[in-house]
């Protein structure tokens, strides 16, 4: 009986695996051209400070523009962008793009809520690995003449604690060209207390997992109350990511949080939305 289900399992495993390894090997054929010529916008999502219910900053997520299939969201090509390694050219052009925009808004000077904003960029682990990283950031600031202490760097934190020790060094010296970091994703990896204290990471982000039902769920509730007041004996800032309700957000003041996202505020956005968001958003408050 066993065996015939395992057979059973076998079969489909494999269809679909065959499916998804031609649709995969297609985008992967995809990518390389939309790489090369560039077909990727960044959107925007508001990060917000949960003491004065400001827009402080933004976290830069990549869109791909297909020709064909529209819009493709990340969880799709990023994976297969880290198998081939397209990740470090992409990566890199968006480190550029994002660098550009943070100049663009620390250059207007007459408006207070741009040019104080922070940016936030997701970095894969691959580009941590590739020992000219350090040089070709610190060539893109000085490139984009920005002001290095706006610019925050995301590492998953899953995917981060499997190769510890490779990574570590090179955070070291991004922390030591003034480069602050956050772990993404918080929760989901198995971080010892250890290296939380050794990293030279500035900021914890808890993951949207145990943020969504946490109006229910006594068991998220704890570990969120848990984690914010770990990172806070540590020393570190804390996000929460995935706030959709009033509930959420409620609860993650109380139990003193720092910052906030999600789609209760505002879903990832073209920077023209972003800007008039953070204008009618930062008009209230102040
Ligand atoms: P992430 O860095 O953890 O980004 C948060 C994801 O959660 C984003 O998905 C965002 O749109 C989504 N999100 C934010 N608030 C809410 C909410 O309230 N509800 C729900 N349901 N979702 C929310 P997105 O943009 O699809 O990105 C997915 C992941 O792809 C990112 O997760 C990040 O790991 C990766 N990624 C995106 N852009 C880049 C990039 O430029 N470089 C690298 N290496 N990875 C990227
Ligand atoms: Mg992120
Ligand atoms: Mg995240
Ligand atoms: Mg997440």
């Amino acid at each position: 009986q066993a065996k015939k289900c395992g057979t059973t399992t076998h079969k489909v495993f494999n269809a679909e695996m065959h499916q998804k390894a031609i649709s995969n090997l297609q985008l992967e054929t995809d990518l390389r051209l939309a790489v090369h010529r560039k077909k990727f916008i960044l959107h925007y999502q508001p990060v917000v400070c949960l003491q004065n219910d400001r827009i402080i900053g933004a976290e830069a997520l990549i869109r791909w523009m297909h020709p064909e299939k529209g819009q493709i969201p990340p969880e799709r090509f990023i994976s297969i962008t880290e198998e081939t390694n397209l990740i470090v050219p992409l990566g890199m052009w968006v480190i550029q793009e994002a660098c550009s925009q943070l100049a663009n808004w620390q250059q207007q000077t007459k408006n207070p809520f741009l040019n104080s904003l922070e940016l936030e960029i997701n970095l894969s682990i691959k580009q941590l690995a590739q020992p000219d990283l350090i040089e070709q950031i610190e060539q893109v600031i000085l490139e984009t003449g920005i002001q290095r202490q706006k610019l925050k760097l995301e590492i998953t934190e899953s995917i981060f604690m499997e190769r510890v020790e490779t990574s570590q060094s090179a955070l070291d010296k991004l922390k030591d060209r003034g480069l602050e970091l956050i772990l993404d994703d918080f929760g989901t990896g198995y971080s010892s207390l250890e290296y939380l204290q050794k990293l030279p990471i500035s900021t914890l982000k808890i993951d949207r997992s145990f943020v969504m039902d946490l109006e229910q769920n006594t068991h998220n509730h704890k570990i969120v109350q848990a984690t914010i007041n770990l990172a806070h004996t540590l020393g570190l800032k804390i996000i929460a990511e995935g706030i959709e309700t009033t509930e959420q957000l409620d609860i993650l003041k109380q139990l003193g949080c720092d910052y906030g996202q999600g789609y209760l505020f505002s879903k990832p956005v073209a920077v023209n939305t972003l800007e008039e968001i953070i204008e009618t958003f930062n008009q209230k408050t102040s």
